[in-house]
């Protein structure tokens, strides 16, 4: 813990689910035909003096349409944690799959931090590809070019930090563009891997995720979580319903709702 910089309260937000079995998340499969269910999450880090919104969920007609759960909007519950989303000026978007960079209309005075390298990707040659194409929503690329042209974009070519305390690394593989962020906390550096790591499987036992772009990319980014982490137990990975297993609610109005990650783990 470094005692000049603020310690940012930390949160997860689950939002939506999806059932899964165990053979469709790896890359190659897995012998064991077992559920493996997914959560989806945004995630929020707050402190005195601000609020940093770390991905922003997608909307109820996204997930209807790509057949998830919709449990509840991650940008309204954000007031439920005593954040008014339509004063929210930092956001984070990890990269731009349709589960992380939807809802951007929903945070009108908010500057959006993205690597260049992600837009790039999601306007590029490859979008020709179905299987490339398939994770971005045609919408959310369209709105992150509407808010360049309005100044609201932040665009990055590599680490940056936002605020003392609050770092963004790139980290391609699953996307190229893909970027995860630590946030100093009372028990340290909290490392919120987003789609870096989607369950705490793929970080720990090295297995990469079935949808990759560059496998080379994917294992060093399991490299620089894991070297940016004081200890596993201060990554969080992007979809594990084991985190909210693992860390206490928010408060108790929301158990099953919202997490607090500063804080050690059960477990
Ligand atoms: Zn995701």
């Amino acid at each position: 813990m470094n005692e000049n910089l603020p310690r940012y309260e930390l949160y997860a937000i689950r939002y939506a689910s999806r059932d899964g079995r165990r053979p469709e998340h790896f890359l190659g499969g897995d012998p064991h035909d077992a559920p493996m269910p997914m959560d989806y999450f945004v995630w929020v880090a707050v402190s005195p003096q601000r609020a940093v919104v770390i991905d922003t969920g997608l909307s109820r007609e996204v997930a209807d349409k790509r057949g998830r759960t919709f449990l509840r909007c991650p940008i309204e519950t954000l007031g439920a944690l005593g954040i008014a989303p339509q004063e929210v000026e930092e956001v984070v978007l990890t990269h731009l799959h349709n589960d992380h960079a939807g809802n951007l209309g929903r945070l009108p005075k908010a500057r959006f931090h993205l690597q260049e390298r992600e837009i790039h990707f999601a306007t590029g040659r490859l979008m020709r590809f179905e299987h490339l194409a398939r994770p971005f929503e045609v919408k959310d690329v369209c709105d992150v070019i509407r808010l360049n042209f309005d100044q609201r974009m932040a665009m990055h070519a590599g680490a940056h930090e936002i605020a003392p305390g609050i770092r963004l690394h790139p980290a391609g593989g699953h996307s190229p563009g893909l970027q995860f962020v630590t946030v100093h906390t009372a028990r340290g550096w909290v490392v919120v891997a987003s789609d870096v790591s989607h369950f705490y499987e793929n970080v720990e036992a090295q297995r990469p995720f079935r949808l990759v772009v560059n496998l080379g990319d994917m294992m060093e980014g399991f490299e620089a979580l894991t070297a940016l982490a004081p200890s596993p137990a201060h990554i969080i990975p992007g979809h594990d319903p084991r985190v909210m297993e693992r860390y206490p609610a928010a408060s108790p109005a929301l158990e099953g709702i919202a997490v607090a990650l500063h804080v050690p783990p059960h477990a």
